[in-house]
């Protein structure tokens, strides 16, 4: 078999442009940050590959110079949109400075050593390998949930290449088995071979991640209120459950609030169904801002909110008064009326198995507060509380 460099190149690159070509076609337009990333990225590995085929063609003047300063810098940058791509998947990325400087020193450097061949692919892809080493690094630890396998996907291939991209470095810099950049060398063929293979494998492994990252959000919104953005009825269920065994274990108190918009339907019917949506918003963000951090706030259906918190019931009425006396004064203000609710509390008993005879007695406590009169907050334990 014979491998020619020239052939092995031009094939990624348009590998590359038909990629690029076809993303943004069945990726759609209403992608994140991260996918953009992605797609600019192939955009730049393609027009590297382009450049310095091109510069093959061109004497070696200024034009050469300009080209192949050209590819190293797409080369570079490409590197660091798949940095990016990952930072928005995965959280943040360790050291983004120190990257970014190398992202932009190494076509600066390569383009000022350009005299010596020796100097500028020894600086070019020794830069190039470290780079690409810190995306391979990119792929580790996680900060949100991710799965596993795109990540290894991406951290081998990119971890390939970094090392036949120092190779390609140590022997133009200090051999002079490498006078050219297109010599059929073995390690510049390995990296020709593995720059053709590694389009593919990162393809499919950022194709996949893109696909990740539709399912966690699919995965959030079925458990998300639209109009308010607080968790709904599944999502409360989840991670009240959750909060259940942190109070067993660690012995914690677990009290739950009930809260009801009072006369709801009239706010509606008097001032129209939009007014009464963003009564619900306005309530919502009120629930955020008063609950400590740490608290449960969701909506569990039509005016009907709970708050579930690690305190005991004595934390009850003051938050109840707190939110009170927001609403009291945001609703003339936002929405020119006023708007009051009724809340049942309830604390977590020993043979509690389940959130749920806690929120039943909560509950009840709420339809104690709405005959008793509304606009207040009853105990399950106590008689009203104001
Ligand atoms: P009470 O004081 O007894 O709670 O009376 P209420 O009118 O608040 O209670 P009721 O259960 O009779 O009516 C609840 C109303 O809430 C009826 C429904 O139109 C309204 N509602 C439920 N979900 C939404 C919503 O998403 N947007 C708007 N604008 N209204 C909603
Ligand atoms: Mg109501
Ligand atoms: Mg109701």
């Amino acid at each position: 078999m014979q491998l020619d460099f020239l052939t092995l190149l031009a094939t990624t690159a348009i590998s590359l442009f038909m990629i690029s070509a076809s993303l943004p076609l069945i990726m759609g337009r209403n992608i994140s940050a991260s996918a953009r990333y992605v797609q600019a990225s192939l955009l730049l590995q393609a027009l590297a590959w382009a450049a310095i085929i091109a510069s093959t063609y061109v004497p070696a003047t200024l034009a050469d110079r300009i080209l192949s300063t050209v590819s190293i810098g797409c080369g570079s940058a490409a590197q660091w949109m798949n940095y990016r791509a990952l930072a928005g998947w995965l959280g943040p990325r360790p050291w983004p400075r120190l990257l970014l400087v190398l992202v932009v020193a190494t076509p600066l450097g390569y383009f000022s050593s350009f005299g010596s061949y020796a100097i500028r692919v020894g600086w070019a892809n020794t830069l190039l390998a470290a780079v690409t080493l810190l995306v391979a690094r990119a792929t580790l630890q996680p900060q949100r949930p991710a799965e596993t396998g795109w990540r290894r996907l991406i951290f081998v291939s990119m971890l390939t290449m970094a090392g036949l991209t120092l190779a390609r470095g140590i022997v133009g810099a200090f051999t002079d088995q490498y006078p050219s950049f297109r010599t059929p060398h073995p390690v510049n063929l390995a990296f020709a071979l593995g720059a053709c293979v590694t389009v593919v494998l990162n393809t499919i492994a950022m194709l996949v991640a893109w696909r990740d990252e539709a399912e966690i959000k699919l995965r959030e919104l079925a458990v998300t209120d639209a109009l308010t953005s607080l968790p709904n009825r599944r999502g409360f269920e989840k991670r009240a459950q959750a909060m259940l065994a942190h109070a067993r274990r660690h012995d914690l108190p677990l009290t739950a609030l009930m809260l009801d918009l009072d006369h709801f339907k009239q706010v509606n019917d008097t001032h129209g169904h939009e007014v009464g949506d963003r009564a619900l918003q306005l309530f919502s963000r009120l629930l955020k801002e008063t609950r400590r951090d740490g608290d449960l706030a969701a909506r569990l259906g039509g005016e009907e909110f709970c708050l579930l918190l690690h305190s005991d019931a004595s934390a009850g009425a003051p938050l109840d008064q707190r939110l009170r006396q927001r609403l009291r004064q945001a609703a003339p203000a936002e929405l020119g009326l006023e708007i009051d609710f009724s809340a049942g509390l309830a604390v977590l008993r020993p043979d509690d198995t389940s959130i749920q005879p806690l929120l039943a007695r909560a509950d009840r406590a709420l339809y104690e507060a709405k005959t008793d009169g509304r606009g207040r907050l009853h105990s399950a334990t106590q008689d009203a509380m104001n």
